[in-house]
């Protein structure tokens, strides 16, 4: 069964988006990108005349109560989204008899669903080594199948439409679809479009292939990067993990973000690009500057001889015009994690360059796919995010997919 397809009339139907968005101090959503990502699967289940029951998570409470990450403060949001007053379930364990009072057209939020534990499905208070922590684990995943059918018991139909927690095995994300059979749960629009731009990438792809990953660390991105090594004619490291490649190689970096331990990491993976033909592209020159502030004092200095007290902060003159051939160049593009520390404005320039070259390749018909918060941050904040091909709202999800893995979220409704 499929969302397109499906009569939703008279039906409840729980619906597993991503409300994990961010807020400011005062509770205020600062972007709300996946709200409007959901809204047309919610807007067809209203209406084809089913009512809905919204749950997802926010932030991580880690299994306790957290009133800083409760869904409350955004339901006057997807009210005025969804131009329907949503009601509010304060506990999404305890939602039966709101859940059965619903009528058709009617929304109800369910509180965050990581309030419980159950939810992830990790034992609480119990550490790895602890001979005790496979028995605890089993009990937890008997809890937590316990709370996906609590959760599955509000409706008749199940639908996933959360691709950025869909690489996790949840209670809400994968578990709860046990209790449905196939006519009985799909994915949702987004999810469904989500699907569709990772097989652009993967069953169609162009070449050349230019993959741009960035972001602070190597180790968390270590596994795409090997994954692509495969895959790409071309490969941009750009960001934090520029340092640990220049500390590698012998350069000087002063007091750059590094990793220390990922020195040999990024050894091999200089070779393993060499064996596969890859063009590795590192950057050569860097902003620098005395402080990590905004109004810090800067020089432009090669990124392999960083004075000591500095430290590399954005992509220099000679990197973003090296970035911007190579990605000028290609015909697919994937793009997760910025080149420098986008969030001050002095050194969001290399981030910027990578967005230009981005659009100047769709436009000359490459396919170009933004993954991961941080990326997806830097095109809204250029105003660019009309002259991409497709921007996902997972990052980790989305990494995964990339990878070739099979994720739960999907694999549960499509039984792969
Ligand atoms: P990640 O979460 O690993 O994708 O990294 C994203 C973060 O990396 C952003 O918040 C950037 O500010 C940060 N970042 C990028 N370049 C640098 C750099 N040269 N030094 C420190 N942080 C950086």
């Amino acid at each position: 069964m499929t969302i397109e397809t499906c009569d939703f009339k008279g039906k409840k139907v729980i619906v597993r988006v991503d409300f994990n968005v961010p807020l400011d101090d005062n509770g205020n959503i600062t972007d709300d990108t996946r709200i409007r990502g959901a809204l047309p699967t919610l807007k067809k289940v209203l209406a084809d005349g089913g009512s809905l029951i919204i749950m997802s998570h926010m932030g991580k409470p880690k299994g306790k109560v957290n009133p800083k990450f409760s869904l409350g403060q955004i339901v006057d949001a997807v009210s005025e989204k969804l131009g329907v007053k949503v009601q509010f379930a304060p506990d999404c364990a305890k939602a039966q008899d709101a859940a059965a009072a619903l009528k058709p057209g009617e929304v109800l939020l369910l509180e965050n669903l990581r309030f419980y534990p159950e939810e992830e499905g990790k034992p609480v208070g119990i550490d790895k080594e602890d001979p005790k922590y496979d028995e605890a684990k089993k009990e937890m995943k008997a809890r937590q199948k316990d709370f996906a059918k609590t959760l599955a018991s509000y409706a008749d139909i199940y639908i996933n439409d959360a691709f950025g927690t869909a690489h996790r095995k949840h209670a809400s994300t994968a578990v709860i679809a046990d209790n449905f059979d196939a006519d009985h749960k799909m994915l949702g629009y987004l999810m469904e479009k989500e699907v569709q731009a990772v097989d652009n990438v993967l069953s169609n792809i162009k070449h050349p292939f230019t993959a741009i990953m960035g972001g602070s660390k190597v180790s968390t991105k270590i596994g795409i990067i090997e994954n692509l090594l495969g895959k790409v004619d071309n490969l941009i490291l750009c960001g934090g993990m520029t340092y640990t490649f220049a500390k590698a190689q012998g350069g000087h970096i002063g007091k750059s973000i590094c990793e220390d331990d990922k020195l040999d990491v990024a050894l091999d993976v200089i070779k393993k690009a060499k064996e596969n033909g890859v063009n590795l592209v590192l950057g050569t020159d860097c902003i620098a500057g005395d402080d990590f502030k905004n109004d810090c004092n800067t020089q432009i200095c090669p990124a392999n001889a960083i004075p000591e007290g500095w430290e590399g902060l954005d992509a220099g003159p000679e990197t973003r015009k090296a970035f911007a051939k190579v990605i000028e160049d290609a015909k697919t593009i994937l793009w997760n994690g910025p080149a420098g520390v986008f969030e001050m404005d002095n050194f969001a320039g290399g981030s910027k360059a990578i967005a230009e070259a981005i659009a100047k390749a769709t436009a000359n018909g490459a396919f170009s796919l933004i993954g991961g918060g941080d990326s997806v941050a830097c095109i809204n904040k250029f105003g660019m995010a009309d002259k991409v091909s497709y921007i996902s709202t997972g990052g980790g999800a989305l990494l995964e997919a990339i990878e070739g893995k099979v994720l739960p979220g999907i694999a549960a409704i499509k039984g792969e």
